[in-house]
């Protein structure tokens, strides 16, 4: 095998770390003589390089015609979901030296194998500001979730796979009960309810059907995601709904969007190789091989639902929110789980809430204006990549104003208590945030505090909602 991995040179003994990660991305960019570009996505919170490889990108810009421009993300969750990113780099040699190289012929490929550096060489699956960076993606407070959501607005894929895993013990919740979770693969695709359906329907009814058929064909158990089992006795459903995590952020920029999600056996257990590192680098290696067989498979119906999402966006309402029910009311799922003890596999049933319904309609305004703390609300904008103006005087304009409960808890200072169409005066120097392809519904779910994806759902935001007061960030009417 020419150019073995950091992993594969350390014969398994322990987790490639960041710097012979970017040191590897070097190496198969030399290697592979001008296919693959190296860069820099951007810098962790302990300024370590977030890198990216680009294999067969001739124009960031540009995708070339006929192919398809695939994002490929690994180990967000750091040293704690490692096997991510050690896939990648097996996947990134595969296709620039060795049995995959033709699908460059159809895909052009951006990997970011190491997205938390910091997480992977302290082993932990925060950053070194000690966040979660998957569930930075409304506030984009981190350096590590602004480089992933760039990325996705630079390379504008068509398609997004995010790898990650999950320990099959949950010690402080599951465990506790005797029981261990018992899936070898599963997927999940961007589930936000104010994606565009032609984009969800596609990837729920179609794409994600095909990714378990084809990991089950190659004799792993995969099912749809399930969102973390911390008890026997709790309801099931699939992923978050809200824009707080990269799976779902990314999908509203237009990317179709799949989670991967693959098992890691009890840290404490005897392996073959450090924390059994090789068994489950296997397992993501064969889970993205069939993505990626299914993706090139299903290209034109691919590119056909991505053409009728961006039409949906014209559409002149959205959805702010989603939640799960139990429907019909007395649904329910059985999925096997191990006992902790015996590792015997139990069916366990369960309160089946996997149904998704769409709530609290918007009607998209034509723009915003933001009237007060302007710089927090520039600077915001501006990290999402949205497009503002500052008036240079001020105007009277007919506006839709809310009107908030305020207080200290966000959900509760988020509750409407009355809302007024009427005239009002816009300041100098406030901002008109007109709203316009993907923008469209992505700043509403921002700015509008009704949206559980807002800003005013962080307390510092929350604070900024004045009781009885007609909210700072109007909405635009159009005046005819
Ligand atoms: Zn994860």
């Amino acid at each position: 095998m020419p150019l073995p991995t950091p992993l594969e040179a350390q014969a398994f003994g322990r987790y490639s770390d960041s710097a012979q990660i970017a040191a590897y991305l070097r190496a198969l960019a030399v290697a592979s003589g001008g296919t693959a570009v190296f860069g820099c996505a951007g810098h962790s919170a302990l300024g370590r390089e977030i890198p990216v490889l680009t294999c067969g990108v001739a124009d960031p810009a540009r995708v070339e015609d006929g192919k398809l421009r695939l994002l490929l993300v690994g180990s967000v969750h750091g040293a704690s979901e490692a096997a991510g990113c050690e896939a990648l780099l097996c996947l990134a040699r595969s296709v620039l030296l060795g049995e995959l190289r033709e699908l460059l012929d159809v895909f052009e490929l951006v990997l970011i194998p190491n997205a938390n550096p910091d997480g992977r060489d302290a082993d932990s699956f925060r950053n070194g500001n000690r966040v979660n960076i998957n569930r930075d993606f409304v506030l984009l407070e981190q350096p590590e979730s602004r480089a992933l959501d760039a990325a996705v607005r630079r390379y504008a894929p068509a398609v997004v796979l995010d790898a990650h895993e999950s320990a099959v013990l949950k010690r402080r919740t599951l465990g506790q009960e005797g029981y261990l979770t018992a899936f070898e693969a599963q997927f999940d695709v961007a589930s936000t309810p104010a994606i565009p359906a032609a984009l969800r329907d596609f990837a729920t009814d179609t794409l994600l059907p095909q990714l378990i058929a084809g990991v089950q064909a190659r004799g792993l158990h995969a099912q749809r995601y399930i969102a973390e089992i911390r008890s026997v006795s709790q309801p099931i459903t699939h992923g978050g709904l809200t824009l707080r995590m990269f799976r779902n952020k990314a999908g509203l920029r237009g990317p179709l969007t799949v989670l991967l999600e693959t098992p890691m056996e009890p840290k404490a257990g005897q392996y073959a190789t450090y924390r059994d590192i090789g068994p489950r680098v296997h397992k993501q290696l064969l889970c993205m091989r069939v993505f990626l067989d299914c993706v090139r498979a299903s290209a034109p119906a691919i590119r056909a639902a991505q053409a009728r999402a961006a039409l949906e966006l014209d559409q002149p309402t959205c959805a702010l929110n989603g939640s799960y029910l139990r429907e019909p009311p007395d649904a329910a799922i059985t999925l096997p789980l191990r006992e902790r003890a015996s590792g015997t596999r139990v069916q366990s049933t369960f309160a089946d809430h996997r149904t998704v319904i769409a709530q609290d309609t918007l009607r998209i305004p034509p723009h915003y204006f933001v009237t007060e703390h302007t710089e927090v609300f520039a600077e915001l904008l501006a990290r999402h990549g949205a497009a503002f103006e500052r008036l240079a005087q001020a105007i009277e304009a007919p506006v839709m104003s809310e009107v908030f409960a305020g207080g200290g808890n966000p959900e509760a200072a988020c509750q409407r208590i009355d809302e007024l169409t009427h005239r009002r005066l816009i300041p100098a120097g406030a901002l008109r945030v007109p709203l316009s392809g993907s923008n469209r519904r992505l700043v509403p779910l921002l700015l509008e505090p009704r949206s559980t994806s807002s800003v005013f759902r962080y307390p510092a935001f929350a604070g900024l909602l004045q009781h009885g007061r007609p909210f700072f960030i109007p909405r635009g009417v159009d005046e005819n």
